[in-house]
């Protein structure tokens, strides 16, 4: 552990990585990614969020002072013998349609989260995506979350389908793309899709509507509860650098205006989809995080401006 235990509002586990992207535009190796770290950056303009995750030996003293310097509470990352989650995705040439050439997990097949006692009071949990199993391990730590939130993949989809279908049963907003919604369903409508996830999150007591988020990359996204639906289109980028890690600062930037705002209505949830949706197409406009590290709070709000403009008749 790194750093002084810490009161966070905002809690993420997710993953902690070293990423190499291909793009047609161009490519990077092993530059600091992970679901948890664009979450946190993201969220990071908004609130103090708290990341617990894994690192290897191999994790460069540069990247943890990066994350440091960008408002994050390290007191959770655990370094552990070994290597760094590495993953590898190669984009086509339409920017959305991707492969992954390899996904090694290292020091995550051992990871057993342990919160420490502030985490443990976390008022904002976020399931980032990760093993499933790590995600309820690390749920059942947090004693009275106000809102739990959930992302996943189609590898957790396909490797782990039964403890993801109970990690979903414990959230309050599933946050995941149309594909995996997809996949997860075997529904081709989203509308169809979204009923089925929503029915599977009834269960339990919630603070707030069961709610999704589906993303649908640069085509913006699709909100619902049980009987409300809204759609915010993607701002409109003229150049994509790299979308990878888009969907995670999306949840990020939601749940951090969230966390800071505390109103969880439908009208503020609207707005957390915007501020999500403008830190997202701040992090397709550079390779990996590089972009989320240069953001000023009046470029935030400025692209929020025009983000409400556009959609306004
Ligand atoms: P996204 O573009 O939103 O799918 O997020 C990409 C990020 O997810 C990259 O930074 C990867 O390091 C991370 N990632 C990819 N596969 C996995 C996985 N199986 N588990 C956890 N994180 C992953």
């Amino acid at each position: 552990m790194l750093k002084q235990e810490s009161n966070p509002q905002l809690l993420v586990v997710g993953s902690v990585a070293y990423d190499s992207i291909k793009t047609p535009f161009g490519e990077i190796g092993r530059a600091l990614g992970g679901s948890a770290s664009y979450f946190s950056l993201a969220a990071g303009y908004f609130t103090q969020p708290a990341l617990v995750a894994v690192v290897g030996e191999d994790f460069l003293p540069q990247d943890l002072a990066m994350l440091k310097k960008k408002n994050i509470d390290l007191s959770g990352l655990a370094v552990m013998p070994g290597k760094t989650f590495a993953w590898g995705g190669e984009y086509g040439f339409d920017m959305n349609s991707r492969t992954t050439l390899f996904t090694e997990l290292n020091v995550f097949e051992n990871f057993s989260p342990a919160l420490n006692g502030a985490h443990k009071n976390a008022e904002f949990l976020f399931l980032g995506n990760i093993h499933p199993a790590l995600q309820i391990q690390v749920l059942k730590q947090v004693k009275n979350p106000k809102l739990v939130g959930l992302d996943t993949m189609n590898f957790w989809i396909e490797s782990a389908k039964d403890e993801l279908a109970q990690a979903m049963q414990m959230a309050d907003v599933i946050i995941i793309n149309d594909s995996e919604a997809r996949e997860l369903t075997k529904q081709h409508n989203p509308l169809k899709a979204a009923r089925q996830i929503l029915n599977l999150m009834q269960g339990g007591e919630k603070n707030l509507p069961a709610t999704l988020v589906i993303k649908r990359g640069e085509y913006g996204l699709l909100m619902f509860q049980e009987k409300k639906i809204f759609h915010l289109p993607g701002y409109p980028l003229e150049d994509v650098a790299d979308p990878t890690g888009a969907g995670d600062t999306f949840a990020g930037g939601f749940f951090g205006y969230l966390a800071k705002t505390k109103d969880l209505s439908w009208e503020n949830l609207k707005l957390a989809c915007a501020a999500g949706s403008t830190l997202a197409s701040f992090c397709c406009e550079d390779l990996g995080t590089a972009k989320l590290m240069n953001i000023s709070e009046a470029d935030i709000d400025q692209r929020i401006f025009e983000l409400k403009h556009l959609v306004n008749f």
